[in-house]
């Protein structure tokens, strides 16, 4: 049988919905009450089908249950594998009421998610997110797309799921690199909102490594619930939403660099946020002890703490000017006014920001 061990919700009006944390639910939890009609369309890849989709079948009993298999990565997070989903419904005549659910990561539960906002004008969908990032991040708030070859998530559309089930259990084939890139997004909710969350993953980040199943159930509860809460307020982005973006902008540029697919985003998340914890520091936000605080924690956590050999200054501000938070030109970021309470600031100052660069560029 399953467990649950936390569960919390997502305050958007009509279009609340619950996350249920848990171990053993997948195979076990009756998801039915969540579909509208009789039909299901299981979207998964190749990696995640393979070990968990007879489980995930299993949640919908009595249902009509019809899967898709997408090849694995981020380059195939476009038009041509999205359309490989309506092929599938179409195929198996998926009417207005049919629910899709999406059985892997952040490239699935996207992927998926765009397709039921666009099919036949939109229909319900489910998440049931594989990876410790989709689990605390992607699944929850309703950002769905595709990548465009000139951008990354460039094509999208806001679509929030009925329910979000997380098992635990299914972290238990995830590699370990995925896991630290996965406790950068959980780091991140600390560090901008939840100066007590920081406390509690000191003492649980190793615990969490070894995916403990009461560790990662209240790491997961405590992420979930900060980007709920963030979500809540600024559904789609005109404001607070964009402190989820702490570290994003200079681990962009080095995903960019680098070239997507050899730094996980997390990774360059986890390097972005000490530049930014960097930057707090010269702009005379946060203090030294602060700043140690936050880099003990990533690296804890397993995350690289430099951006790749080669890059420079250059490097990081051209890719930088186009980030989507920059408003007529002008460089935003997130920074830190003290641990647990970030903002967005266009007025760092130059050599500051200039500074941070090359101490990590050296
Ligand atoms: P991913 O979906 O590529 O998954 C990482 C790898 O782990 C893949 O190879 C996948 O097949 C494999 N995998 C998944 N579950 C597994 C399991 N249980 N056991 C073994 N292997 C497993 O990457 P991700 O980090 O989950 O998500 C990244 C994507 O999420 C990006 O495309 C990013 O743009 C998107 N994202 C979206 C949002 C949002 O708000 N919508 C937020 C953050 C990230
Ligand atoms: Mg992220």
């Amino acid at each position: 049988m399953y467990k649950v061990l936390k569960e919390l919700k997502v305050e958007l009006g009509e279009r609340s919905y619950p996350i249920i944390i848990g171990q053993g639910l997948l195979g076990n939890y009756d998801l039915t009450p969540w579909v509208a009609g009789n039909q299901v369309m299981i979207v998964t890849n190749e990696t995640v089908g393979p070990r968990y989709l007879e489980q995930a079948v299993a949640c919908f009993p009595g249902k009509c249950v019809d899967v898709v298999t997408l090849p694995d990565g981020e380059k195939y997070k476009d038009w041509q594998t999205l359309n490989l989903i309506f092929d599938r419904l179409l195929e198996r005549q998926h009417s207005r009421q049919t629910t899709l659910v999406a059985l892997g990561g952040g490239v699935v539960g996207d992927m998926a998610g765009f397709a039921a906002a666009c099919y036949q004008r939109s229909v319900p969908f489910i998440q049931i997110p594989t990876t410790l990032l989709s689990q605390v991040d992607s699944s929850v708030g309703g950002k769905t797309g595709i990548n465009h070859p000139l951008g990354k998530n460039m094509v999208g559309a806001f679509h929030q799921p009925n329910i979000v089930l997380i098992d635990t259990d299914s972290l238990s084939t995830l590699p370990a690199r995925e896991v630290s890139a996965g406790l950068a997004e959980v780091i991140k909710y600390g560090l901008i909102r939840d100066e007590s969350f920081l406390g509690w993953l000191e003492g649980n980040i190793d615990a969490l490594r070894r995916l403990e199943p009461d560790a990662l159930g209240e790491a997961i509860y405590r992420s979930c619930l900060c980007k709920a809460e963030v979500v809540a307020v600024d559904e789609r982005e005109g404001g607070l939403r964009a402190i989820l973006n702490l570290g994003h902008t200079f681990g962009h540029a080095i995903e960019t660099y680098a070239g997507y697919g050899n730094w996980l985003h997390g990774e360059a998340v986890g390097t972005g946020m000490l530049m930014a914890s960097d930057l707090s520091l010269r702009e005379g936000m946060i203090g030294q002890k602060e700043h140690e605080r936050a880099a003990a924690l990533i690296h804890r956590a397993g995350l690289p703490e430099r951006p790749p050999k080669g890059m420079s200054p250059e490097d990081f501000m051209s890719r930088m000017a186009v980030d989507k938070k920059n408003v007529d030109g002008r460089l935003r970021l997130v920074l830190m006014r003290s641990l647990g309470d970030a903002f967005v600031t266009a007025d760092a100052a130059p050599q500051n920001l200039k500074d941070t660069l090359l101490e990590f560029t050296r």
